[in-house]
């Protein structure tokens, strides 16, 4: 089975309300799908979908990203997915969304010819996934009455965004645990909002909050930062920003730098690098958490995949498709209910889209 075609379009989701969160704001919900064709009469899907602030890749950078991109798998077997990153890492250094699109689209292939669903390709059992839902920046209050709704809607997993105001931030996730009582488990992202002297403040202030992880509080880039503050927190610290590759991790773990690692299809390229990660993560002893970026049901029917099928990956951060009024031109992959995915057992990722 060759590769002979790749076609992709930018579908555009209509965003419940904008998701602002410390390093910046999503206001509108376009993404990028893209089908690979075979020789074979099998085709592939895969999404790109980037965060200017995070991936540098918006919409358009994703389109002409992927179209150049392409050149590295056509022609070859899905199969090759080693020679396929290789060669799209020739073409660019970066482009993370678009490489995961041409990636996922590898894998959806692959798993297709294999007649299972990608979360058993991958080496899966079981075909849910447990996501937490992540609140967005807000006045306090409002944020508290958001928790409170998803604790009454059966969600056991709640991710507060901080990072902006410490004082609000203190006030917010008080008044959350307040709100949701003490059953619901919380984790903190300041999206490199602080720097270390208020992220032991705020923690110290949250101290009686039973906050499971704090996320990228400092610079991406301040790893040796990150390294002392963890000595000064109990809360273990998780890197998200500070880690899109292998080599990050790696340098994570040598800095001794966090705890956890959220891996994003759209920051490591797809989930070829993403399972590099999360082996250099289990190697070393750090446990992952698989989020996601604005997918729709495409892109997160493949990290929940991942998730599925890693059993270091201890959490899910998936939500991204709760956030939006969902594209009646995308279809399949994932039943999101609640704060259960369930995967399809169709071959491949079982996602289809017009194009
Ligand atoms: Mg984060």
């Amino acid at each position: 089975m060759r590769i002979t075609g790749m076609r992709c379009r930018r579908f555009d989701m209509r965003l419940k309300r904008p998701i602002k969160v410390a390093s910046g704001e999503i206001s509108s919900g376009g993404t990028v799908l893209v089908r690979l064709d075979t020789d074979a009469g099998l085709y592939g899907l895969g999404e790109g979908s980037g965060v200017p602030f995070v991936t540098g890749e918006d919409c358009e950078d994703v389109l002409s990203g992927v179209e150049r991109l392409a050149e590295a798998a056509m022609g070859r077997s899905p199969f090759e997915i080693q020679a396929v990153h290789a060669a799209m890492d020739a073409i660019y250094s970066g482009h993370t969304a678009a490489k995961a699109a041409i990636d996922t689209a590898l894998f959806d292939l692959m798993a297709k010819a294999a007649g299972l669903p990608l979360y058993r390709f991958l080496g899966g059992i079981c075909p849910v996934v447990e996501t937490d839902r992540t609140i967005a920046l807000a006045a306090p209050e409002d944020m508290a009455a958001e928790a409170a709704g998803l604790a009454a809607r059966g969600f056991r997993h709640i991710k507060i965004k901080t990072g902006e105001d410490p004082e609000a931030d203190i006030a917010a996730v008080r008044l959350i645990r307040e709100a949701v009582g003490p059953g619901v488990r919380l984790k903190l992202d300041a999206n490199q909002g602080w720097t270390a002297p208020t992220a032991r403040r705020v923690m110290r202030a949250l101290a009686s909050c039973g906050i499971d992880a704090l996320e990228q509080p400092l610079p991406a880039r301040d790893l040796h930062g990150m390294s002392a503050l963890r000595r000064a927190l109990d809360a273990p610290l998780m890197a998200d920003e500070s880690c899109f590759s292998p080599e990050d991790a790696a340098n994570i773990v040598r800095l001794d730098a966090a705890e956890l690692i959220n891996i994003k299809l759209m920051k490591s390229g797809g989930l070829h690098p993403a399972r590099q990660i999360n082996a250099v993560a289990a190697a070393a002893g750090l446990r992952c958490m698989l989020g996601c970026m604005t997918e729709s049901r495409v892109g997160i029917a493949a990290a929940a995949s991942l998730a599925a099928a890693e059993p270091n990956i201890i959490w899910a951060d998936l939500d991204s498709t709760m956030f939006f009024e969902e594209s009646a031109e995308i279809r399949g992959g994932c039943t999101v209910s609640g704060p259960r995915i369930l995967l399809g057992e169709e071959p491949g990722l079982g996602a289809e889209a017009d194009f």
